[in-house]
């Protein structure tokens, strides 16, 4: 395996090393259309930056319309154009305005970056005082995205792409509730309704007062509910969808230095969007479905 490929651990896991000067085997054209949401600053804004970079035809998102144009502006100061329409993942009708508006002006899609969300801890903080907007956010939101996007994927050979930038701290070895462990354990009989009842559960827990008991994840458990349900859900649409030429990845950037971790971290948001960019755009005979990767934060040569 050569330094930036993709490492096999085990058939969930997989880590993608940060390494600016891998090439990247241009599949694409100026005709291939990515929407990113939660642009305007952080991975998201990076990943929108490399994608114009590498001459993608990019919507740029965001929930709020001036940090979005004021994003837009400073990509044109360096010679990239993107495309922008406010988007609030959390807000149904406004994922419908965006739908109704991209289908009139594009018509279809290629890539679309799940990158949108939010967690009101510091560092070693675990309220879950906002459970319910982080769960909307982090969780219904890409997952009522998807949804009213994925009639417009377009049919290619180089297949449709949906990367749901995820975390580790959603991954289920953070989960010590035996019950709920085994239900998402069973990938072959994994169902949406089980994933949301989870959700149900979890904000119950949350509401009561009882969810430090439960084998919630112990760290931002919130936000780590909300990347479980996240990376549950895209297991699920990558079974579904593996014979319609439709991948679905997670990938966790890595602890980076956005205003989620307070601006601490090991990385770069440039650094990590390189290697979510890079995922994105594996070239199709390699491109997997249903995989989890992690980005490391030093180059690995395994
Ligand atoms: P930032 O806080 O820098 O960026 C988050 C972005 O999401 C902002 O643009 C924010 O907009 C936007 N956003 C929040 N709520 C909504 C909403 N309702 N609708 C649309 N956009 C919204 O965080 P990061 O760049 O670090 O996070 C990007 C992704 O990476 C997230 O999915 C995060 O979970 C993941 N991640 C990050 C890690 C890290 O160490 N930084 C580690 C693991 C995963 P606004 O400016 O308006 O708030």
């Amino acid at each position: 395996m050569t330094e930036g490929g993709p490492i096999h651990t085990d058939a969930l896991v997989m880590f993608f090393s940060i390494n600016k000067n891998t090439l990247v085997l241009r599949w694409w054209s100026k005709n291939t259309v990515a929407i990113v949401t939660g642009a305007n600053k952080g991975i998201g804004f990076s990943l929108v930056s490399r994608f114009a970079e590498l001459g993608l035809n990019v919507i740029l998102t965001a929930r709020d319309s001036a940090r979005g144009l004021k994003a837009v502006d400073a990509l044109m100061a360096q010679g990239l154009h993107v495309h922008f329409f406010r988007l609030d993942v959390s807000d149904p009708s406004s994922i419908q305005s965006f739908v109704s508006w991209f289908k009139e002006r594009f018509g279809a899609l290629d890539i679309l970056v799940n990158n949108a969300a939010v967690s009101f801890n510091d560092q070693n903080e675990n309220s879950v005082e906002h459970a319910d907007t982080v769960i909307n956010t982090n969780f219904y939101g890409p997952k009522l995205l998807t949804e009213a996007l994925l009639p417009l994927f377009r049919i290619s050979p180089s297949g449709g792409r949906i990367l749901n930038i995820s975390s580790r701290l959603g991954l289920l070895n953070k989960l010590e509730n035996p019950k709920i462990k085994e239900i998402l354990e069973d990938q072959e009989r994994l169902s949406e309704k089980q994933i949301e009842n989870m959700i149900t559960l979890f904000l119950e827990d949350a509401r009561q007062g009882t969810w430090k008991s439960r084998g919630w994840p112990k760290i931002w458990t919130d936000y780590a509910v909300s990347k479980l349900a996240l990376n549950a859900y895209s297991k699920l649409l990558a079974k579904r969808y593996e014979s319609c030429g439709l991948s679905v990845n997670c990938f966790c950037p890595g602890f980076t230095r956005t205003s989620m971790t307070g601006g601490k971290g090991t990385h770069t948001a440039d650094d990590a969007a390189e290697v979510g960019a890079r995922l994105a755009l594996l070239p199709p005979q390699e491109l997997p479905t249903g995989k989890f990767y992690i980005a490391r934060s030093t180059l690995v040569c395994f």
